[in-house]
């Protein structure tokens, strides 16, 4: 019976090989990237990258043909475990959002010529890219209200909209900008996907919206920003637009399953480093009488983190494991559970691990403050928690009918029908008394 809970050995050996270098080349470099120029850290990840090339590790997340390994998702999953402990990690291994996803769109939607022009590119980390699909004066939850427009005029569109939090925006070679082609139809007909590089006149990336993340800005031309650009009669040519006219949808929802798995499995491998953190401190820190980690509260903490983060991980795998199975849309509930889950747990066990090193862990001099405020985008990026809730819930409820009168569990009633099933033996029985 195939119910299998366990690592092939060799892929282990990447795993454990992974995790080491994480920790012991990556982890030091995070501690003063904030402090790099993008050229400094450019030339300082350039080394490991070679060596993740070297390991055949580069890049992963695409299938073979494409410079990938063809893993699928439980692998690459828990392969984003390790990345997931450290924020430059992805970038490391050349799977970084947005450019991963971005690069799986490509190349499920480009045609040879345009893989040519930006998905290799893309891939070999010579580039960026970013995703320009949210609008500031629409609710990006309900994309189905996008309002910038691609109009085509002889063989070029020309594009006029407002977008904000194009995520890398500012340090971006290209835009894959989400359009409205056709306002006559339903958007789900009527959206299209347009790459558009950012030097094009027209436009104009006004600046990177200062968040939790990053309120003192410093992150504009560099990874990590959120711009707000203006495209301003931005002219491409037609063959720019990826896949046909009408297939935004399509290619947005093919775009997020993969990526929503990645995402959560990094959320476990942050969780999991703080609930390192957790587990070292109590086990160090004297209050009362006793260590922090001897006091029941902690220990209740220690506990349900441990299960919060085990569950999440279980949940994160067995979407995985169905997706490379039966593919993205039969897996779908499954991907909207991990998602506002595995935001929850994230968020949960950092708040734990903060408290249990009290001023210490508020303060700058552990990375738990940033991990904490990071930890809160994840319950808005790919769409907010409640729209996930609302696709799990219709799922579910889906399974069920509604019944006239009393439910089906009532007591009274299925004791009724039980004494008229069983009659003969209740007969019995109470001749026998
Ligand atoms: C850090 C970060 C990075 C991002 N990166 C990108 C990016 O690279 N590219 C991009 O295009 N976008 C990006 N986004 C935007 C993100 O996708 C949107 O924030 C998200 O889709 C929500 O849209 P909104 O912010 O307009 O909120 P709104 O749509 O205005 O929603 C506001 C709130 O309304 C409630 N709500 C909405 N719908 C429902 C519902 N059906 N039921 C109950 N409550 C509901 C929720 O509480 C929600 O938080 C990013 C956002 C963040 C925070």
């Amino acid at each position: 019976m195939a119910w299998d809970f366990e690592t092939d050995p060799e892929f282990q050996e990447h795993l454990d090989w992974m995790r080491s270098f994480v920790d012991d080349e990556i982890i030091p470099l995070e501690a003063v990237w904030d402090e790099m120029s993008m050229a400094q850290y450019d030339a300082a990840t350039a080394p490991l990258k070679e060596q993740v090339k070297a390991r055949g590790l580069w890049a992963a997340h695409l299938d073979r043909e494409l410079g990938g390994q063809g893993f699928g998702q439980v692998k690459l999953g828990l392969m984003h475990e390790i990345l997931g402990r450290c924020r430059i990690a992805p970038g490391v291994f050349g799977n970084q959002a947005p450019d991963s996803g971005n690069a799986e769109l490509l190349a499920i939607g480009a045609d040879a010529e345009q893989k040519e022009r930006w998905l290799w590119p893309l891939l070999a980390g010579k580039v960026r890219s970013a995703y320009s699909m949210t609008e500031r004066d629409v609710a990006g939850s309900d994309p189905t209200l996008i309002r910038t427009t691609a109009v085509r005029d002889g063989d070029e569109y020309v594009i006029n909209g407002h977008k904000w939090f194009t995520s890398n925006g500012s340090a971006a070679d290209f835009l894959i900008v989400m359009v409205r082609t056709n306002p006559d139809v339903s958007a789900y007909q009527g959206c299209s996907m347009i790459v558009v590089p950012t030097d094009t006149p027209g436009v104009n990336i006004l600046r990177d919206v200062d968040t939790m993340t990053h309120p003192h800005g410093g992150t504009f031309g560099r990874p990590g920003g959120h711009s707000e650009i203006v495209y301003d009669n931005a002219r491409v040519p037609v063959s720019n637009l990826i896949g046909r006219e009408g297939e935004g949808f399509l290619l947005a929802q093919k775009r997020l399953g993969p990526g929503r798995i990645h995402h959560a499995m990094r959320w476990i491998g942050q969780s999991q480093r703080a609930f390192d953190m957790m587990c070292e401190r109590a086990l160090s820190r004297y209050a009362h009488g006793s260590l922090l980690a001897e006091k029941g509260q902690v220990q209740d903490w220690i506990a349900d983190s441990h299960a919060e983060i085990q569950a999440a991980r279980l949940l994160t795998l067995q979407a995985a494991w169905k997706m490379d199975r039966e593919g993205s849309s039969k897996a779908r509930v499954e991907i909207a559970v991990i998602k506002y889950f595995g935001a929850k747990v994230l968020y949960n066990v950092i708040d734990k691990a903060i408290q249990v090193h009290g001023s210490l862990g508020f303060s700058t001099d552990l990375p738990l403050e940033s991990m904490y405020r990071h930890a809160r985008e994840a319950r808005f990026v790919d769409g907010p928690d409640e729209v996930h809730r609302q696709t799990v819930a219709r799922q579910m409820l889906k399974r069920y009918r509604p019944v006239d009168g009393l439910p089906s569990e009532h007591v009274p009633t299925r004791q009724a029908h039980a004494r008229e099933k069983f009659a003969s033996y209740l007969e019995a029985a109470t001749a026998d008394a």
